[in-house]
């Protein structure tokens, strides 16, 4: 049996480990934190159960290859998703004339929403729905990993998204910002610009995001983020694979331009058939493989491409049921705040009250994000007592503006956790503590980032390194698409792991 060591338990190095022991392969993950999941997880404070990752999980419905691949895995059984009517709302327009847009998951819902803030924009307003019917059907890529698609495959592929492509060549290369320019109403325009916060993200991410939610498959997976690693670490034990934790990975070893292993920082050598890095892909890069293995568009990619930025995210345990808060709100406040020297007009509120996991009976989590800069936070955390100071000062800051949404609320907080840049960073090695890796604008939307190194055989990469947006489902994916690369080399046939709640 040949070993595959896969360095990292988030979620791609789990789903490779899981259809690496569905193909026959002995397979030992090595993960330097003490639990699997990576970004994707949650962590208890006192009654409290924090969660730093999952919003909406692409493919919960278990249908359509999106679905699939979270079935192999072992992600859908036994788990239920709160199908959310809103993705969020939002305050918007200015003093004397604030009015709420409401994302209503529901297109007709969404259609008659919209041209009650803006009659006016009715005819834009319906293609606008349209669209998000429409984007519903688009297909997902190919079952392969496009290094192994043939001639035959991408005639399919091209045959699926015909219907596509007229839109496609339309709002392909748009930004968020630059779609809502086609909506007279301010309201509606500060409206689209708000629903993800994400300056130049492209608009067609957002309509594919937007699409899995009108058809519910993009849920919310009751009982948090780490449960669901958990789910995936449990399915690969059961196939007879095994994780090492604590087990940091310092370098991959080569042997004539070959990966034969790793060496953990205690000092320990481990050989191995195959290596693969579901880890950060800066670090497996240039650290791990010493920067020997790369070329000119790897390194301008990690030099020049921009990141998901980091967050701030102040949690809240707070002895009081506030199940009437949406899921995600925006709401605009009378005294604007000033935190790392940028000034917020508004304040998200993120409520967990739909997840009894979260808060014991009538109480609530909830928790404020905003994206924060990882350098500031970097050079804080050289002396431990400045950055304790900031933390506590910017939370007390944002306490301050959910009080004024919240009245009372300061007395009734019993829990309060903060995590920043350097956290996810720490926890993670994700570089400058990203929380998705390679942003998606509409330049790298199409972008395809090897999945191989120059010069060095028998090593593969997965994860959000190598699918460009990351996300729970695209890393199952990668984590997949490894393997398949695998047994193609070993002139197999890859046969995906099976089990959990397959669709019909
Ligand atoms: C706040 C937040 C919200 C998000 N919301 C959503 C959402 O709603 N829906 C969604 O689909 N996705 C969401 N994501 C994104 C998603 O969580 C990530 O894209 C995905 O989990 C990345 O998985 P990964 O396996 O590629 O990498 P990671 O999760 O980064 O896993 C890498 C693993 O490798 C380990 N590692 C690193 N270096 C080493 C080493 N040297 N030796 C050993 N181990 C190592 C790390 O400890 C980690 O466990 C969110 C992320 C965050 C942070």
């Amino acid at each position: 049996m040949k070993k595959i060591a896969i360095i990292g338990a988030g979620i791609a190095g789990l789903s490779a480990g899981i259809h690496a022991r569905a193909n026959g392969f002995e397979a030992e993950i090595y993960e330097s934190h003490a639990v699997p999941g990576g970004l994707c997880t949650s962590w208890r404070r006192g009654d409290y159960l924090v969660d730093g990752c999952i919003h909406w999980l692409c493919g919960s419905s278990g249908k359509g290859p999106l679905g699939k691949y979270l079935a192999e895995v072992g992600a859908l059984e036994g788990r239920k998703f709160v199908d959310r009517e809103e993705i969020t709302r939002i305050e918007v327009g200015s003093e004397g004339d604030r009015r709420w847009f409401v994302a209503y998951t529901d297109p007709e819902r969404l259609n008659a929403h919209l041209k009650e803030l803006s009659p006016g924009d009715s005819a834009e307003i319906d293609r606008f729905t349209a669209l998000i019917r429409k984007f519903a059907d688009f297909p997902a890529g190919c079952d392969k990993p496009a290094e192994l698609m043939g001639p035959g495959d991408f005639l399919a592929l091209m045959k699926a998204i015909k219907p596509f492509m007229r839109e496609y060549r339309e709002l392909g290369s748009l930004t968020i910002e630059q779609y809502s320019a086609r909506f007279a109403s301010p309201h509606i325009r500060e409206a689209l610009r708000e629903i993800l916060a994400m300056p130049g993200f492209s608009f067609f991410a957002l309509l594919m995001m937007m699409s899995w939610h009108a058809t519910g498959n993009a849920g919310y997976p009751l009982g948090g983020s780490l449960a669901l690693a958990e789910s995936l670490e449990r399915r690969f034990v059961s196939l007879g694979g095994s994780v090492r934790y604590g087990a940091k990975v310092e370098r991959i070893l080569t042997e004539r331009g070959k990966a034969v292993g790793i060496v953990l920082a205690d000092g320990s050598t481990i050989r191995a058939d195959f290596v693969i890095s579901a880890a950060d892909g800066w670090q497996t890069i240039y650290r791990m493989l010493d920067g020997n293995h790369t070329n000119a568009k790897i390194d301008r990619m990690y030099r020049e491409l921009p990141l998901f930025n980091s967050i701030f995210c102040l949690s809240l345990g707070i002895d009081r049921d506030l199940s009437s808060l949406p899921a995600l709100s925006v709401h605009c406040l009378k005294t604007p705040v000033t935190v790392e020297g940028i000034t917020l007009k508004k304040i998200g509120i993120k409520s967990y009250c739909d997840d009894p996991a979260m808060a014991p009976k009538g109480k609530s989590l909830i928790a404020i994000l905003y994206p924060a800069d990882f350098d500031r936070w970097k050079k804080l955390a050289e002396d431990k007592e400045s950055y304790r100071a900031e933390k506590e000062a910017i939370s007390d800051i944002l306490v301050g503006a959910v009080e004024e949404i919240l009245p009372g609320i300061r007395t009734d907080i019993e829990m309060r956790d903060a995590a920043t840049p350097v956290t996810w960073e720490r926890y993670t090695a994700n570089r400058r503590g990203t929380i998705e890796g390679w942003f998606i604008s509409p330049k790298t939307l199409t972008m395809r980032v090897p999945k191989t190194l120059p010069g060095l055989k028998n090593f593969y990469m997965a994860g959000q390194w190598v699918q460009p947006g990351g996300g729970i489902t695209s890393c199952v994916k990668a984590g997949r698409d490894a393997i398949s690369l695998i047994c193609a080399r070993e002139r197999t046939r890859f046969s995906p792991a099976t089990g959990g709640r397959q669709a019909p």
